[in-house]
């Protein structure tokens, strides 16, 4: 059979040696050879005929048969991106959308953002010229309240559609709406900017096998099969449970190392934090071997890293090296990274939970869901024979959910009500979802938007303010904040503030999540340097002497202009005062978009200096539902859901201890922590949220 044959080819695969300057024409001709044997390629024909013939189409294929990078190219070819119409494609992440659209760029042979674009929250690449327009499904959701009929669009394909984020499960509806509507205009003058709009093209793509869910849904929709190649993996399971996933990682690494044959190696953790931390044990465990067992090449890969990091892990290794790709659940299936043999599954990822009954969202480490493991394990199989090593026993396999439950059951709906309300759906109990959310959580969404001003007592959009709202990029809650800080004239520090909240770690705290109880004495050093930014008023006015002191010693080195050396000397203000500089840049480059969309709204930037009590009432008036009380066994009470929590060993409060204290994050690890802290006054928030707090009488 033909896998044997194929398997032997990866088995004998020799890296090829990097040359300095690889000719063009080369690489042009690899990309050729690649594109020619991926398994959709023999669909072309089929596939462009399905879609001249179906308004909807389901595509369901193996991960890795080239249906991302492929089938738009395609519908270029067939002439779908005529008149300057569009072909887009929704990621549900942000990495994905990045990572591919560059390699499409590549294989057309065309610089990014030209015919090949992308278009993420926070950056955009796209240009008049683009044709094939990657995205987040949340970006095409907020471009859809300035072009309702998404007019620019011929086709417009809904990728990882498996994965049900609470952005795809809006869009499915949106756009079965949208296209109806735009089918009953056809050839009618309207749309954004007046421009014909013609029917539109919808087509569904996904990696699990079950695609009866979305042909129902599009009231029997056709579906259309890509085979995949898929090799034997072999599976390996833990004896016992492993305490620690991150050292039982850290040690299959090595294992397989220095047991197995070539090949480099994925393995899948939770997040940024963790991710970063086992770059650097990797790199630290690498420096007591020999000279010779050295030759390992740790890779990270996750969605905040920047973007000329990113598509490192797709590079070849070095002759001689293997890598070891260190990945969050975005290597399941938005992203195929090449020469992979080896997983190590450490059965856990970061999900986020919503109770609305306490109005609680929590981002927690939980079990991966069994159509996850599998996908995970699927992954070492994609060149070759194999092998999959799950941090967990073959029993606690079979325990774990058939699959994840889609995130519109499980998160807090906020920002997705605002966004419907400002298209105009007033009726969200009514609407069309693939999968209903429970009454309860779109009530309680409806009466959190009540009470951060965006909605009326009638649950109409308000004006301006819930318009406002909706227009910008960030949960409510933080557009609330900015609304706010405007009228407390301290919106210059708010931004900076939002920024900084939207990006992970911005200390450079290693293996911090884990080891709470020894967390001060190991970093004992990494807190001693970084002691002169901490404000005793707490973790929000810390990062923001973090970020202002960065900005004045830039702002003294304003000499030494290209951007390359701005990046080296921040890198080395970061590394001198153990912050985290990748968090960092990424803050700087939010903050600037942010700081755009808020004076293109017409907003005055003002800044309140050093006027810090003013500026902890702003944060106190806006993340007034966020506020926990001191109680009398030094524990704190949530004040909106009545959680008993503790303060997080890695806020500046945590020793401090003050009676009261407005918190950004709320998670569960051994305990409820809550974590990004300001210390308030308690009556502040009878006197500045007087319809949420009553004064004791
Ligand atoms: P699918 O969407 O069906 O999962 P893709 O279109 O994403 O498949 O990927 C097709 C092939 O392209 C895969 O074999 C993958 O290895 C390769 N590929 C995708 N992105 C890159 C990249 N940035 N660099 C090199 N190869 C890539
Ligand atoms: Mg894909």
């Amino acid at each position: 059979m033909a896998q044997g044959e194929l398997k032997s080819s990866v088995l004998n695969r020799k890296r090829n040696p990097k040359s300095p300057v690889a000719s063009r024409s080369s690489k042009k001709q690899k990309i050729a050879e690649h594109r020619k044997s991926l398994p959709i390629a023999s669909e072309e024909e089929r596939l462009i005929e399905a879609v001249q013939k179906n308004d909807i189409l389901i595509i369901v294929g193996e991960t890795g048969s080239g249906k991302t990078t492929q089938l738009p190219q395609f519908l270029f070819n067939a002439g779908f991106c005529r008149e300057g119409k569009m072909v887009g494609i929704t990621q549900p992440r942000r990495i994905a959308a990045l990572t591919i659209a560059k390699r499409v760029a590549e294989e057309c042979d065309v610089p990014l953002g030209q015919k090949v674009g992308y278009s993420v929250r926070f950056d955009d690449t796209t240009s008049s010229s683009t044709r094939l327009k990657y995205m987040t499904d949340g970006f095409l959701l907020r471009e859809a309240l300035v072009d309702r009929l998404l007019s620019r669009y011929s086709v417009i394909i809904i990728d990882e559609a498996h994965e049900r984020t609470v952005h795809t499960d809006v869009l499915l509806a949106l756009l079965k709406k949208v296209q109806r509507e735009r089918s009953e205009i056809g050839g009618v003058l309207r749309g954004c900017q007046g421009r014909k709009v013609s029917p539109l093209k919808l087509i569904i793509m996904s990696a699990s096998l079950d695609a009866r869910v979305f042909c129902d849904y599009y009231g029997g929709a056709k579906d259309f099969r890509v085979e995949g190649r898929q090799f034997d993996v072999d599976m390996f399971y833990t004896v016992h449970p492993e305490t620690d996933y991150v050292d039982a990682a850290l040690n299959t690494i090595f294992q397989i190392h220095s047991e197995e044959e070539e090949g480099d190696i994925l393995v899948f953790l939770t997040g940024q934090e963790e991710i970063e931390s086992v770059e650097r044990l990797v790199q630290e465990k690498l420096q007591h071997l020999p000279e010779d067992e050295r030759k390992l090449l740790p890779l990270a890969i996750f969605s905040a890293l920047p973007s000329e990091q990113q598509m490192r892990v797709f590079a070849p290794a070095p002759i001689g090296f293997r890598k070891v790709v260190l990945a969050t659940n975005i290597a399941e299936t938005s992203i195929t990274i090449p020469g992979i043999r080896y997983v190590v599954d450490s059965g856990v990822v970061k999900a986020r939970t919503y109770d609305p009954n306490k109005g609680m969202e929590t981002l927690d480490v939980v079990p991966v869901s069994k159509a996850q493991a599998i996908q995970r394990s699927g992954r070492a199989g994609r060149d070759g024979y194999g092998k999959s090593f799950h941090l967990y026993p073959e029993r606690d396999f079979w325990k774990l959910e058939d699959s994840t439950k889609p995130e519109i059951k499980r998160c807090n709906l906020s920002n997705v009500i605002l966004q419907l309300k400002a298209l105009g759906i007033d009726d969200i109990l009514g609407f069309d979802f693939i999968d209903k959310p429970s009454r309860s959580a779109i009530v309680k969404a409806l009466a959190e938007l009540h009470l951060l001003g965006a909605l009326t007592d009638d649950c109409k959009l308000a004006k301006p303010a819930g318009e406002q709202m909706a227009r910008l990029p960030l949960e409510p809650v933080y557009s609330r904040a900015l609304i706010l800080a405007n009228q407390f004239n301290c919106l210059e520090e708010m931004l900076i503030i939002v920024a900084m909240l939207s990006v992970e770690s911005i200390f450079y705290d290693p293996r911090q999540k884990r080891e709470e109880s020894c967390f001060l004495f190991i970093f004992g050093q990494a807190r001693t340097s970084r002691n002169h930014f901490v404000s005793v008023e707490g973790d929000h006015l810390t990062y923001l002497s973090v970020y202002r002191e960065l900005d004045e010693f830039l702002e003294e080195r304003k000499a030494e202009k290209s951007e390359a050396k701005v990046e080296k000397i921040m890198r080395k203000w970061c590394k001198v005062n153990f912050v985290n500089s990748r968090s960092l840049k990424h803050a700087r480059d939010i903050y600037r978009q942010i700081r755009g969309n808020v004076e293109q709204m017409g907003f005055n930037v003002s800044s309140c200096g050093n006027d810090m009590l003013e500026y902890r009432r702003c944060i106190a008036a806006s993340f007034f539902l966020k506020a926990a009380q001191r109680q009398m066994d030094g524990t704190y009470r949530a004040l909106e859901s009545g959680e008993i929590v503790h303060i997080h060993p890695s806020s500046v409060l945590f020793r401090s201890k003050p009676e009261c204290v407005i918190f950004d994050e709320l998670m569960q690890t051994s305990q409820k922590y809550i974590n990004n802290l300001t210390r308030i006054d308690p009556l502040w928030l009878a006197e500045l949220a007087p319809h949420h707090y009553k004064t004791e009488e």
